[in-house]
């Protein structure tokens, strides 16, 4: 997951203003760049980089495998709390030295700095000391291992340890992802009183951590709104001082210098990475390059690998298009081989470029002084990959990812316990589910997605006029998102009310609607006894409102008249409102055909794509570019698809398909279905990914 009188006066007069933010309206982007081939680079611990012989062992393993790589990142650490500055300067005398040696093999080589405020409590006896401000929770706990950005005495020492790796002179350099605001033991911060401070000089009102978080989980809703917002104002704030503080210092030695940011959802820090990005790239405008992350860290659970890259999907599509380095973690923490297969690793790249990324940032080996031929079946492994990666990027490079999202925004954290309970215990924001996982194209960014997908208080994010608006295009939402928006004065644009809620026993069964087609009285039981969650009954609203599930119980008796429906409002605006299991459980073939045949109609056939068949598939088709479109999809499954569809809107009769070794074979329409041409893909292994490009 960062001298005194003169400098305090100066501080506070530099953190009163917040650093200038650019209007969104100047950042359209006529022009995408094209990017030719994928980013690859490895992040590599001290243990392999300052022994000598090490790092040679190293270089001779890339070498062997010549391609796997383009690019070695060093990191200045290997524990998680900042490094004393006598620790970073005399690494970074043998980090100069191994930045040539790679250079004269080929490689571009950098310098990943680990701990710029720190991550937490580790190595806390070898690591920085002294007298500095750490991040400090509402509670008034602090993390030993991570400093608070804000304190001048740690910006000093930011400034210092920039200053020590840029005369290094390495190609470029990552700030790595303690720069945020949550760290280990404490949970969110930083409220130390400094910070208290400056949210005083920002909002005009003084607040000490007791009567913080009683106003930020107190009161009336809208007044916790407003104070969560600010809050998230104010961490976007301290964020862009220190990116601007990193800018310069680095700038002011090597004017030319790349800076890197990894990421993962910042929710809390106010996920302002567009201007986070034109903080980092100065005013000269230099080269930002972005690693956003997750956490997906073994194949025990696999399920995993399409969720990191759903989160990724989301990083990816607030970045300015002029960001052509976006490298995806692909970590294996704490890097025991046998946590993650060479195929899985090798996937999860792929899936993270199919999700937005241009490239990867393999950090898989060992931490340890140790021989690496453990690690050598994975390199072997990922040198067959390149050319694949390679074809992906150019086939999909950064255009944009076109299909349904799940509604997000900047703001989306201050949904989180917003009806009750403590803010800074605060759930992950955006709904996690698997409609994704049945071949539906995923999209992330909400400039006018095919569909928009609504929960529970995620439209407390937006305000009036954007809820509003929203309304006027194809929503699927879940009850307790119907509950709030008829609650908002907008009734007459969902069609349906919530009638009741029931705990136990309910069984949901398809009407004889023509979207649920040859499925009608087929019945979804996802057994409320065991997976908890309440089935609602809704109720028409409006004539034009129709039936597509109600709910039964165990004897048959019909219990609820509706329990999924749908309709279209005065504005155009296509809804269907799902009261069973809304986000789980999509997986029985007659839910799953269901769930395509309303997506279809929500968008009124702007679905740029989904899997026709019955499959576990995860999908990301971009914008069409020149009539052409490329998309990518992976069976995720431990079966094998047979005779995938894929429904494809487009104009051309025939599509390249590329397997995982590059192999192209050509696959010709079997029909059309509307806008739609018919692909039969014959056969994809288990856990494969296939890239599609339209002819
Ligand atoms: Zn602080």
């Amino acid at each position: 997951m960062y001298r005194l009188i003169f400098i305090m006066a100066a501080f506070f007069l530099y953190c009163c203003s917040a650093p200038e933010r650019k209007d969104d309206t100047q950042k359209e982007i006529t022009g995408i760049p094209a990017v030719s081939k994928s980013s690859i680079s490895f992040r590599i611990a001290p243990a392999l980089s300052l022994p000598e012989s090490r790092f040679k062992e190293l270089l001779d393993l890339f070498d062997k495998y010549k391609g796997v790589t383009d690019e070695i990142t060093l990191f200045t650490n290997v524990t998680h709390a900042p490094l004393p500055l006598d620790s970073i300067r005399n690494r970074s005398v043998i980090f100069k030295q191994r930045m040539e040696q790679a250079r004269a093999r080929g490689y571009r080589a950098g310098i990943n700095v680990l701990t710029t405020i720190g991550h937490h409590n580790e190595n806390l006896e070898n690591s920085l000391q002294g007298v500095f401000e750490h991040i400090t929770n509402i509670e008034g706990q602090i993390s030993q291992g991570s400093l608070c950005p804000n304190d001048p005495s740690v910006q000093e020492y930011i400034k210092d340890q920039y200053r020590i790796v840029t005369e290094a002179k390495p190609d470029y350099i990552w700030i790595d992802d303690d720069v945020r605001f949550g760290h280990m033991p404490v949970g969110l911060g930083c409220f130390c009183n400094n910070c208290l401070r400056i949210f005083k000089e920002e909002t005009g009102k003084e607040y000490n951590r007791d009567m913080l978080k009683k106003a930020l989980n107190t009161g009336g809703q809208k007044e916790k709104q407003e104070i969560r917002e600010k809050w998230l104002q104010h961490n976007r704030n301290t964020l862009s001082r220190l990116f601007k503080l990193i800018e310069e210092t680095v700038h002011s030695i090597q004017p030319e210098m790349p800076l890197g940011f990894m990421t993962g959802d910042r929710f809390f820090e106010g996920y302002d990475f567009d201007n986070w990005a034109d903080f980092l790239a100065g005013t000269a405008g230099k080269e930002v390059m972005w690693r956003p992350g997750g956490g997906y860290y073994t194949d025990f659970n696999n399920g995993g690998l399409a969720g990191k890259s759903h989160d990724i999907g989301r990083q990816v599509s607030l970045l300015p298009r002029h960001i052509t380095s976006i490298q995806s973690e692909i970590e294996c923490f704490p890097y025991q081989r046998l946590q993650k297969a060479a195929g899985m690793v090798a996937l999860e790249a792929a899936s993270h470029i199919a999700a937005g990324c241009t490239g990867a940032a393999f950090n898989v080996f060992t931490m340890t002084d140790e021989p690496l031929n453990e690690y050598e079946p994975l390199i072997a492994k990922l040198y067959t990959m390149r050319p694949f990666y390679d074809l992906m990027v150019k086939c999909l490079g950064r255009d944009s990812l076109s299909g349904i999202q799940t509604f997000w925004n900047k703001n989306s954290a201050v949904t989180a316990n917003l009806v009750a309970g403590n803010w800074l215990d605060m759930p992950f924001p955006v709904t996690n589910h698997t409609i994704y996982d049945i071949g539906m194209p995923a999209a992330y960014s909400n400039k006018d997605p095919a569909v928009t997908m609504l929960s529970g208080n995620s439209i407390f994010a937006m305000s009036r006029e954007e809820i509003e608006k929203l309304l006027s295009t194809p929503v699927y939402m879940d009850a307790e998102a119907l509950q709030q928006i008829n609650d908002m004065g907008f009734g007459e644009l969902t069609g349906f009310e919530v009638v009741k809620s029931e705990d136990k026993d309910q069984i949901e069964k398809l009407t004889d609607h023509p979207l649920n087609k040859d499925f009608a009285g087929r019945e979804r039981d996802c057994r409320q006894s065991f997976y908890k969650s309440s089935a609602f009954t809704l109720k028409a609203t409006d004539n034009k409102a129709q039936s597509l599930s109600r709910l039964i119980d165990y004897s048959g008796k019909v219990t609820g008249v509706i329990a999924m429906g749908i309709f279209e409002n005065k504005k155009g605006g296509r809804i269907c409102v799902s009261g069973y299991y809304p986000w789980t459980f999509q997986e029985n073939l007659s839910r799953s055909a269901q769930m395509k045949s309303v997506f279809r109609w929500l968008s009124g056939d702007r679905l740029p794509g989904y899997i026709g068949s019955y499959h576990k598939i995860n999908l990301w088709v971009r914008e069409p570019v020149d009539g052409k479109t490329a998309l990518a999809f992976t069976n995720s499954s431990f079966d094998p698809a047979e005779n995938v569809t894929l429904m494809l809107r487009t104009k051309s009769k025939k599509i390249r398909v590329y397997d995982m070794g590059a192999k192209e074979t050509s696959v010709s329409s079997s029909g059309t279905d509307g806008p739609y041409e018919k692909f039969i893909i014959p056969f994809v292994d288990p856990w494969q990914m296939r890239l599609v490009v339209t002819e």
